[in-house]
């Protein structure tokens, strides 16, 4: 499976993710893209161990928690030991970070067999169940690593509420915090994509 084919439902459940809903993204900016810092070994292993987890037949998103935290580590953000994960049902359309209780909410990875409810589910809400799944996918399997791939970014965008002190009652700021949180999101996944090819 590629990143990109990976990537492209993926960006539009993460605009869906338990937060407000983004406009239209904004024409690409004039100045070149920052180089990505250098990949360390332990990020690189970092990558690999979520990988795994997502294609797994029986992933823990726990597992990709630990993971992700270590590989934004990599890159010198700091998290506090009172930061938690809750798991949620894998067809919950709401993940969320809560700022005051500091913990991250999230759906358990797919079981074989689970990708074509968490796929159909999206679709209803987000299409009114218009968009065929069943189409987009080869198989069963990828439907469900796919799905998994998902969850991912949406944790990977969450804890990039978490990294950006996300404040759920300055809805002022919220629309910024959408992009900050997505910003890190991205990044760190090209990041890791670019640690784990293929
Ligand atoms: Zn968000």
């Amino acid at each position: 499976m590629t990143v990109a084919r990976t990537l492209q439902p993926l960006i539009v459940v993460l605009l869906a993710s338990g937060c407000t809903p983004l406009p239209p993204p904004a024409p690409p900016p004039v100045e070149p893209a920052p180089r990505a810092p250098a990949i360390s070994a332990e990020q690189r292993r970092a990558a690999e161990d979520i990988a795994r987890q997502l294609t797994s037949q029986t992933g823990d998103v726990a597992a990709v928690y630990a993971a992700l935290r270590r590989a934004y580590s990599g890159q010198g953000e700091r998290f506090s030991e009172t930061l938690t994960l809750a798991q949620q049902p894998p067809l919950k359309p709401l993940s969320y970070y809560q700022d005051d209780i500091e913990r991250v909410t999230i759906n358990r990875l797919l079981r074989p067999g689970e990708g074509l409810a968490y796929w159909r589910n999206w679709s209803k809400v987000l299409t009114g169940g218009s968009w065929d799944p069943a189409k987009q996918f080869r198989d069963p399997e990828e439907m469900r690593q796919v799905g998994n791939y998902a969850i991912f970014g949406i944790l990977a965008h969450e804890l990039g509420h978490y990294l950006t002190s996300h404040n759920f009652s300055m809805p002022a700021a919220r629309m910024i915090d959408e992009l900050w949180a997505d910003q890190l999101a991205v990044a760190m996944m090209d990041h890791l994509a670019a640690a784990n090819p293929g």
